[in-house]
This record gives structure tokens, C-alpha cells and sequence, in this order.
């Protein structure tokens, strides 16, 4: 697998991000954590998959690009369930730690996918939703007339 930049044709148009653009948007590709948030938080989520999911978003990059089957390439499987048990995430694996690449047909490694997906999702989903609460967005103070009977902006020294 050759080093990408997070900019590559394929990948999520937010710099930095780790996964493929999938979902379109505005003639600009974002992955399934990006996309429809604010752009206010692309930071965040970016820095959520790379610091902390990255296990998971290398395991979805590898069966994207096995085409979902590893009927040829059962070392990759394995580095998978390797990587995921490494990361504590035994919970993730698509079947037994010791489960046969082989055995296991394209739409089971599709429904292992859909799930790492959705673990992704999930991971992200939190960020510019519930935590913009706890934000330290000030509050704008409420400009114009309060007071519609005798307010007037220009009221001091502008009698003339
Ligand atoms: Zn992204």
C-alpha cells in the first residue's frame, strides 16, 4: 500500500482525513464521518479516526481494497483480526480470532465492513452534535432596539 497524504483521488476531501470520500457533496467527495457536518468540525473528527479509530480505519481501507474477499490475500485477513485484537477490539473481529479467511463469502466481509463503518460513525457522531454545549462559543450579545416605543440608535448628539 503506498502512503497517501489524505488528499489522494479517492480519499475524503477534508485535509488530513484518513478515509475514502464516498459520499458526494458540492463536487467534492467526503467520507461518512465528514460528511453533512460543519466544516467548523472537521478538525475534530479528523483527529478522533487518526488519534484514536485508526485501527478500524486501516481494517476498512484493507477490505476496500481486497474488493471485500480475501480468498487470495488470507495474510491480509489476518493482519486485520491481528490489528483489531491489538487494539482491544476483539468485539470488531468478523468472526473468530482463528476464523478461516476462506470460508467466509463476499457478503459477510460486506456486513464486517458495514460494521467497522458504522463503529466509525458512531465514534464521530458525538462531535458538533451533543459537545457543542460544552464549547466555548461566547454568546452574542443582542444587538438592535429592545425597547421599540422610545429607543433610537442615534439618539445622543445626533439632534441636528
Ligand atoms: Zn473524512
Amino acid at each position: 500500500m503506498s502512503e497517501t497524504n489524505g488528499q489522494a483521488s479517492g480519499m475524503c476531501a477534508v485535509f488530513g482525513c484518513p478515509l475514502r470520500g464516498t459520499l458526494g457533496s458540492d463536487g467534492a467527495w467526503y467520507c461518512f464521518c465528514h460528511y453533512g457536518k460543519p466544516s467548523v468540525f472537521n478538525d475534530a473528527i479528523t483527529r478522533e479516526l487518526r488519534e484514536k479509530q485508526m485501527h478500524i480505519v486501516l481494517s476498512t481501507i484493507d477490505i476496500w481494497q481486497h474488493f471485500s474477499s480475501f480468498y487470495d490475500a488470507p495474510e491480509a485477513y489476518r493482519a486485520i483480526q491481528n490489528r483489531l485484537i491489538a487494539a482491544d477490539r476483539r468485539d470488531l473481529l468478523m468472526g473468530n480470532a482463528d476464523c478461516s479467511a476462506h470460508r467466509p463469502g463476499k457478503p459477510i466481509v460486506r456486513m464486517w465492513l458495514q460494521r467497522l463503518d458504522r463503529t466509525l460513525i458512531e465514534a464521530t457522531a458525538d462531535i458538533g452534535e451533543q459537545k457543542r454545549i460544552a464549547s466555548t462559543v461566547p454568546t452574542a450579545p443582542i444587538i438592535g432596539p429592545t425597547h421599540a416605543s422610545n429607543f433610537h440608535p442615534y439618539a445622543d448628539g445626533a439632534a441636528a
